[in-house]
């Protein structure tokens, strides 16, 4: 097996990110953020039998689009439950463990068997959830191997693992590098204890420390999630953060804005005044943009949903770069991310109903989305989101126009208010409208499309 020779690309410091005019700028571009983007499982409908029939008979269709795809495996399981969570996730049963993983390689082989998938290449096998890692490092290899013999996976493959620091040790960092495993994913949101312990975090911030530095020593990739206007969370504390992060050297740091979800546990401490409520918007939007100036300022780009990355192949992702034509094919009890042509689902989260459904042979979807031309249209249009260009050829011939033709006053309100940049060739986000970007894909999602 050929591997991902990665190469960390140091000297990528770039000038400081946001002069002082432009930070007092950002706060005026929009009244507040939107929460997600356009085009999130939170949109799909119910699934019925029309549509899974449609899905099913779209999935004896040849994939021609030629590109890269992410095949992610979803372990739904966590050992103890987030305050902020709002995922589908399973609480740990060691009696669901065997029949979950028996039903994942169903539900696996299911599409492996479709003209679609076996049309398709993938580029990355990425091990989601839930949280993988309360799993043991065998059972997750057992389902890596079962993708490698299964699908159509590219040489240069990547495989990435998701997981939390306080069920991760040393035996089994060891035998992901063994295996060859490129990445780990860990959820870390904070280094502080005081806040860890307010979200349920389960080991200390020094133990989340210790692990990512032996996964590091080891030569594996670390990304982890950060996450900013926490619950009693300062500037100096969030500053704090991003300076360990910088300080460990990671590859890669997705920085999220706290959410408060409805029915989360963090709701229900803030609404008992149990916990300090987050600062308001303006606090949040500081917060991001002195996470941008640290980190470029230690030579991360920001790419992405939310990353700061150090290294060629988070920037160069296929199934990234290929946004809306690439493709997902996520697995397992809750997965929400898939996206196959033009379908976007989610599996059922009720680990009985899944293991039901999928023992009979059924695909265990309980939402889907199928784009029309227009939602195509404003999905092209999201790659700003991404903070990836909009390229106008390109567009022109899927569409038959230009940008500018579909979406006239939008691209031109957002090119005076200095959101987007637009020039013969592509249309890109410009570093004012970085902050902006959801508010930003929502203003074409909402707008009338001229094709
Ligand atoms: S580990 Fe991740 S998926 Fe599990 S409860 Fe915490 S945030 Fe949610």
């Amino acid at each position: 097996m050929e591997r991902f020779k990665f190469s960390a690309s140091k000297g990528m410091e770039g000038e400081p990110f946001l002069d002082e005019e432009m930070r007092q700028e950002i706060l005026n571009a929009y009244e507040f953020r939107k929460q997600w983007p356009p085009y999130t499982y939170r949109e799909y409908f119910d699934v019925t039998p029309e549509l899974l029939n449609d899905f099913t008979d779209f999935l004896k269709t040849e994939n021609t689009s030629k590109r890269k795809m992410e095949l992610q495996p979803w372990i739904t399981f966590c050992d103890s439950r987030c305050s902020f969570c709002y995922y589908p996730s399973t609480m740990f049963r060691s009696e669901f463990v065997d029949p979950y993983l028996t039903a994942l390689k169903k539900e696996l082989k299911m599409y492996a068997e479709t003209k679609y998938v076996k049309t398709s290449e993938f580029d990355e096998i990425v091990l989601g959830g839930g949280t993988p890692t309360v799993l043991s490092a065998e059972q997750l290899i057992d389902i890596i191997s079962f993708c490698e013999k299964n699908f159509n996976i590219s040489s240069d493959y990547m495989i990435k693992i998701t997981g939390s620091t306080h069920n991760l040790d040393e035996y089994k960092l060891k035998k992901f590098v063994e295996y060859g495993v490129l990445q780990l994913d860990v959820g870390v949101q904070t280094f502080n204890d005081d806040i860890r312990r307010k979200l349920f975090i389960q080991d200390s911030g020094e133990h989340a420390e210790q692990i990512i530095r032996k996964a590091r020593k080891l030569g594996l990739y670390v990304c982890i999630d950060l996450m900013y206007n926490l619950p009693g969370q300062t500037m100096e504390i969030w500053r704090e953060d991003v300076k360990k992060a910088i300080e460990l050297d990671l590859e890669g740091v997705d920085c999220y804005p706290l959410e408060v979800y409805p029915g989360t546990f963090l709701e229900k401490q803030l609404k008992n005044g149990e916990l300090p409520p987050p600062g308001d918007w303006k606090t949040e939007a500081l917060m991001y943009v002195e996470a941008v100036e640290m980190f470029t300022k230690a030579g991360y780009i920001p790419v992405g949903h939310d990353r700061f990355t150090r290294v060629r192949e988070h920037i160069e992702e296929s199934c990234l770069n290929g946004w809306p034509w690439a493709g997902i094919l996520t697995t397992g009890a809750g997965c929400f991310m898939g996206y196959l042509g033009r379908y976007s689902y989610q599996n059922t989260e009720n680990v009985y109903e899944y293991l039901e459904k999928v023992s009979r042979g059924i695909f265990p979807i309980a939402k889907i989305h199928k784009s029309s031309d227009e939602d195509m249209i404003k999905k092209v249009m999201e790659r700003l989101y991404l903070r990836l260009p909009v390229d106008k050829k390109e567009f022109k011939e899927k569409f038959g126009k230009l940008p500018e033709e579909v979406f006239p006053e939008t691209i031109k309100r957002l090119k005076e208010k200095g959101l987007i940049e637009v020039d013969d060739n592509a249309i890109r986000i410009t570093k004012l409208g970085d902050i902006w970007r959801i508010n930003i894909a929502w203003e074409f999602a909402n707008a009338k499309a001229i094709y």
